[in-house]
């Protein structure tokens, strides 16, 4: 049965949760908490609870859950928890349309709570959206699980991994990577300093700690393509990949590019 074809009517909620991240569910709690007549109803996209502060220690290992399924934590309370994704939202009519196990849903409430959390923006880089592995909660060939597959598959190769962004994530990311597979090449690529986000003690101690783990960082540098996966292997004898990144109105290419050189300008259109 399609989205479309079927179109169910939930009753009305004093409170709508939307997300079941850090802030949903403890919204939830609150009101279970405080207001147990409430009628509240709890949404998020998995009945399993995403803990994104871990997501970078899955690049090594499987991260088991501590709450295991959001539906079964919350039973016999007030919380209803509706497992789907929130499609649209319409503010002033008071209603929420979900998609859960292919069915349309509305929902309507009195006041609603929005806590979706945010996504990994891979659509302002060229070449991101496909090539680009991120930290975000999505199965896939370009999630947490599918890179680590592939760093386990290649752990005794060559193989060259590039991390964007210089602050927290991509710091811990890059010493997962380095510390679980010592001789893999991992650079740290970053627009402004790597590890300048709380002041110079911090940077120094965090690029010191980075350097002996032997990450390699490119500071003040604006990617500005990604051509192929950020994982990235390049055999002495055979070139398959290539990653090209701006600096102000300069293209540099990786001198194994197999591509010909970006043209200046064309991606600032
Ligand atoms: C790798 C990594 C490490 C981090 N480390 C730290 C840290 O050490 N300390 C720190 O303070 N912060 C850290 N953060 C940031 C922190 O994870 C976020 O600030 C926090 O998760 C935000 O909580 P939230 O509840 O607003 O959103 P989220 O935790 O993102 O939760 C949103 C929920 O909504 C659901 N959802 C989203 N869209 C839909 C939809 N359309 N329909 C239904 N459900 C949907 C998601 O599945 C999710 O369950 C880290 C982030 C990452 C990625």
């Amino acid at each position: 049965m399609s989205v479309t074809e079927t179109t169910a009517k939930f009753p009305v909620y004093d409170v709508v949760i939307l997300g079941a991240g850090y802030a949903g569910l403890m919204a939830a709690l609150r009101l279970r908490k405080k207001r147990g007549q409430l009628r509240v109803a709890l949404v998020n996209a998995s009945d399993q609870f995403l803990e994104r502060v871990r997501l970078q220690e899955s690049i090594v290992a499987p991260v088991e859950p501590r709450i295991r399924s959001i539906s079964a934590f919350l039973a016999g309370t007030n919380i209803e928890f509706l497992c789907g994704e929130v499609i649209s939202m319409d503010a002033d009519q008071r209603r929420v349309r979900i998609v859960s196990r292919g069915l349309e849903l509305e929902i309507m409430f009195d006041e609603a709570i929005y806590a979706l959390g945010s996504h990994v923006d891979v659509d302002s880089v060229p070449g991101a959206a496909e090539h680009a592995y991120r930290l975000e909660a999505a199965e896939g060939p370009r999630s947490p699980a599918a890179l680590r597959t592939r760093l386990r598959e290649n752990a005794g190769r060559p193989i060259r991994v590039v991390t964007v962004g210089g602050a927290e994530t991509a710091i811990e990311v890059a010493g997962e990577i380095k510390t679980a597979w010592p001789n893999l090449e991992v650079t740290m690529v970053t627009r402004s300093r790597c590890g300048e986000f709380k002041g110079a003690r911090v940077e120094s101690a965090v690029c010191a700690a980075l350097a002996r783990l032997g990450v390699k960082m490119i500071d003040r540098e604006t990617v500005a393509e990604v051509r192929s996966a950020v994982v990235y292997e390049k055999p002495t004898s055979l070139v398959k990949c290539d990653y090209v990144w701006k600096r102000t109105d300069r293209w540099i290419n990786f001198p194994w590019s197999s591509l010909p050189p970006v043209v200046p300008g064309v991606l600032d259109a």
